[in-house]
């Protein structure tokens, strides 16, 4: 059989992780521990947690000629990844993103975006035919929002699955909303998109209805170690997830949604594929950085149990 085809356009970042005790204040430094320098980005991040499951992704991205780029790219070719669309920009640098994380795994992120910034409309116009063979695009909001709108619009015009992850939070139009087949925000993001604080489950089941109202077709609202939250139209459904000790979260939401684009490439239900995030998402978090913390479907099914 084939491989299942996934798209994912977004950004590619190297991420430079230092474990502290606690996460440094205003106007502070903190002495801190080991030092770890590791491939990140949402968009590449997501793209490796769906090859290391056995999708065949194509991954839309821009990294500059820097040392930084070419390492992302050799990295990508590592894990299967289609890189012929990884535009190398000559005039802007690499995305880097400085990160602390602390003792109970929370982290403060800073990102300097770089050739991310320059992600274009031509970027993802010329990878049409990929977009036209997959059954799943994979968006966050790490790139240009025109860009994004025009992945959304395309893919949708042609019957592909859009999967829009909203981080980091921003404001969405209804237009690019209309054309999200799930929409995974984080309860921060939910808040920010549905204009209503999250409290409880009943505020959670109303942040997705009126996301839903404004066009969205399914939400699935993660909840860190209490799983995920999915609304469509049949009803709301928690799904918890497995209990771990959190190492570190930094990626575990994209863990999540790089498992969620494969298991909807494998046309899995949404309850089903969010049980297979769930799994993804909680593995990763027992894991320091972000691409190295991608499981493969072998250490996912073990972890299963
Ligand atoms: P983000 O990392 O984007 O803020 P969440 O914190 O909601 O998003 O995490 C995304 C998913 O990762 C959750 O839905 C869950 O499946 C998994 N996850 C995150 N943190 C934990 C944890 N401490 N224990 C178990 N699973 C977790």
């Amino acid at each position: 059989m084939s491989k299942l085809k996934i798209v994912v356009v977004g950004s590619s970042n190297t991420d430079m992780v230092i474990k502290m005790d606690r996460l440094p204040g205003p106007g502070e430094t903190l002495i801190g521990g080991e030092f770890i320098m590791a491939a990140g980005g949402k968009g590449a991040n997501q793209a490796v947690a769906a090859a290391r499951l056995g999708g065949e992704v194509t991954f839309i991205a821009r990294v500059g000629t820097d040392i930084f780029g070419q390492q992302a790219i050799e990295g990508f070719r590592q894990e299967e990844i289609h890189t012929d669309f990884i535009v190398q920009d000559e005039r802007y640098p690499s995305g880097v993103a400085l990160i602390f994380v602390d003792q109970g795994g929370e982290n403060s992120i800073g990102v300097a975006s770089g050739a991310n910034g320059q992600l274009s409309i031509e970027d993802v116009a010329a990878a049409r035919a990929e977009m036209e063979a997959a059954k799943v695009l994979l968006l966050q909001l790490e790139t240009p929002i025109e860009t994004v709108r025009y992945a959304a619009r395309t893919a949708k015009e042609m019957g592909v699955k859009v999967i829009l992850n909203p981080a980091p939070a921003r404001a969405l139009d209804d237009e690019l909303l209309g054309n999200i087949t799930v929409l995974t925000p984080n309860e921060t993001e939910a808040e920010l998109l549905a204009g209503i604080s999250i409290t409880d489950d009943a505020s959670t089941r109303e942040a997705a209805a009126r996301l839903k109202q404004r066009g969205v077709e399914n939400v699935i609202i993660t909840l860190g170690a209490k799983g995920a939250m999915v609304i469509t139209d049949e009803g709301a459904q928690q799904i918890p997830t497995k209990e771990v000790k959190a190492v570190d979260t930094t990626a575990a939401g994209d863990a999540f949604n790089g498992a969620l684009a494969f298991a909807l490439a494998e046309d899995k239900s949404l309850e089903e594929a969010v049980r297979f995030a769930n799994l993804a998402g909680a593995l990763s978090a027992t894991r320091m950085s972000a691409q190295p913390s991608m499981p493969t479907l072998e250490e996912l099914q073990q972890f299963a149990g």
